[in-house]
């Protein structure tokens, strides 16, 4: 039998229960056990791609180019699960294929409702990972917060997993939360009452992972215990840890979180081969020095919507043996030359993220203009290319107007333009240039450095490209194109010449990107800055 856990979250959302589920992936990793992580977002939108990183945090991009939510993200830096479009589950795709099947006749005859009809095509996508050859333990994470009126129908698709598979099978794991009220209080009711919403739905949790703001004492586990029906042993502190979310894997081993799983599900729990995930945390806790990177873009302001490259600067960091503060810049504050040195005064290294829209693109450039001058290490993503090569055609070809076809599509020097294959393009879901391809690199460039191989396999997501019409005259006047498409047709790498690091990639690198194996642009621009 397949083994499957549900990861439901309580009280209140961003609670972090992608980090938990990542976590335990982990941990049933090292102890030899090959697992499979799908999200399901309750949302209907199709995918996350059409989404802004404002409302939803980054868009995560898989091989196969699907856009999905972040926390595909955490499971790719936690866990070696395959990771595909299957693997991100939402109620638009749901009901998509429902309403397609109702439209073709499958259904001819029945009344199609949620029950059985939705919550089926859920259970027969979570199986249809779930009993892939290989696969030991699918465990499904499902977004949002019980007893929101979204998550019900995938709630009644777990409770019917359980049933149908038995506990011995099919394992029901809830993250709450433990607030504090004034005076420092802490208190359990909210977590009483999440569990009851989940009972009431006709689910036991098995395992609760209550969020606390210090360890939690053995009182409060056999309280909290004793009131939700749930055995001492499976009430865990998952208190915030001051290190890097690295550290949550080592703190609920530490309370036996693997071992608890194991035996509830039956696996065989022999193999242990934690260290490479207390190594990443100890040399976090042990690094004497810190490097400051600054973040320069246009979505700053939400914590996650540079979610992948802030942890890939954070893996750099640890492959170098240092730990990492990154100052992230609104671009749009960068008004003038003068205003975007000060702001940047101190740094030791600069980095543009990608990005859609021509909001805060002269702040970029202007930052770009003092990593190229000052000679700081400089690392661009995607938007962050195409800011570098805007840049040199305006301060080094004197092409004042120089920009992208995405902000000026009637200007005259658009250095930056849209795909052949984008021009007729209307619909905006899932249409750019995604996924994974290749790129070849030329030997003695940085990028060919780093990655030790002239053929380079990174993720796209964009539709905007080098312009072919001005490539001669960059490549006169110095700017380095490092890599190309396979058929040469198009530019994926720029390099400054004369400066000591500077990598402009049209691909995102930070898709890559894991704790225990840093991408090798993130690692190498945080050599160079050291
Ligand atoms: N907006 C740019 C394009 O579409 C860059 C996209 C990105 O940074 N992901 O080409």
């Amino acid at each position: 039998m397949r083994k499957y856990i549900f990861v439901t979250g309580g009280v209140c959302s961003s609670l972090g229960k992608g980090i938990a589920a990542s976590s335990l992936g982990s941990l049933l990793e090292s102890r030899g056990l090959s697992v499979c992580m799908i999200k399901i977002d309750p949302y209907l939108n199709v995918d996350a791609g059409t989404m802004s990183p404002y409302q939803h945090g980054e868009v995560f991009v898989t091989d196969d180019g699907a856009e999905t939510d972040l926390d595909l993200g955490n499971y790719a830096r936690f866990t070696s699960s395959p990771l595909s479009a299957a693997n991100s589950i939402t109620t638009g795709q749901v009901y998509q294929e429902v309403i397609r099947k109702e439209r073709k006749g499958d259904y001819l005859g029945k009344c199609v409702q949620v029950v059985p009809h939705i919550t089926d095509e859920i259970k027969r996508r979570i199986y249809s990972l779930g009993e892939q050859d290989g696969i030991d333990v699918t465990i499904v994470e499902i977004g949002g917060t019980v007893g929101d009126i979204e998550s019900i129908p995938f709630l009644e698709a777990v409770r019917q997993i359980i049933h149908e598979r038995s506990r011995r099978n099919a394992l029901s794991v809830h993250v709450s939360l433990i607030p504090t009220v004034t005076g420092g209080e802490l208190k359990t009711k909210p977590t009483q009452h999440s569990v009851k919403t989940l009972r009431e739905i006709g689910i036991q949790p098995d395992v609760l992972l209550c969020r606390i703001a210090s360890e939690m004492e053995d009182g409060m586990k056999r309280k909290i215990a004793n009131f939700t029906n749930i055995d001492y042993e499976c009430v865990l502190s998952a208190h915030d840890v001051t290190t890097t979310i690295y550290e949550i894997p080592v703190v609920y081993r530490q309370q036996g979180l693997d071992k608890v799983v194991c035996d509830r599900l039956d696996l065989p729990c022999k193999k242990d081969s934690f260290s490479g995930w207390a190594e990443v945390a100890e040399t976090w806790k042990n690094a004497e020095q810190t490097v400051e990177v600054a973040m320069v873009g246009k979505y700053t302001e939400l914590g996650d919507s540079y979610k992948s490259i802030d942890e890939s600067l954070v893996h750099g960091a640890i492959a170098n043996g240092v730990r990492i503060k990154i100052r992230k810049i609104d671009s749009e504050l960068l008004t003038t030359s003068e205003e975007a040195e000060k702001a940047l005064e101190g740094v030791d290294g600069i980095l543009i993220p990608g990005g859609f829209g021509e909001r805060g693109i002269n702040g970029m450039v202007e930052a770009a203009r003092v990593a190229r001058e000052k000679k700081i290490p400089y690392l661009g993503i995607c938007l962050g290319m195409q800011v570098q090569v805007i840049e040199w055609a305006r301060n080094v070809l004197g092409v004042l107007d120089a920009n992208s076809s995405e902000f000026t599509p009637d200007g005259e020097n658009n250095v930056i333009a849209l795909l052949e294959e984008q021009v007729d393009v209307t619909q905006f879901g899932g249409t750019m240039r995604l996924g994974l391809s290749e790129s070849k690199v030329l030997e003695g460039t940085l990028i060919h450095q780093a990655y030790g191989s002239g053929a380079v396999k990174e993720r796209h997501r964009h539709r905007y490209e080098v312009n072919n019409a001005w490539r001669e005259q960059f490549v006169n006047s110095g700017l380095i194109f490092s890599g190309f498409t396979p058929d040469g047709q198009l530019v994926e790498s720029t390099e400054w010449p004369d400066h000591p690091w500077a990598v402009g990639v049209q691909f995102h690198p930070e898709f890559t990107s894991s704790p225990l194996k840093a991408g090798p642009l993130f690692r190498d621009f945080i050599a160079a800055i050291l």
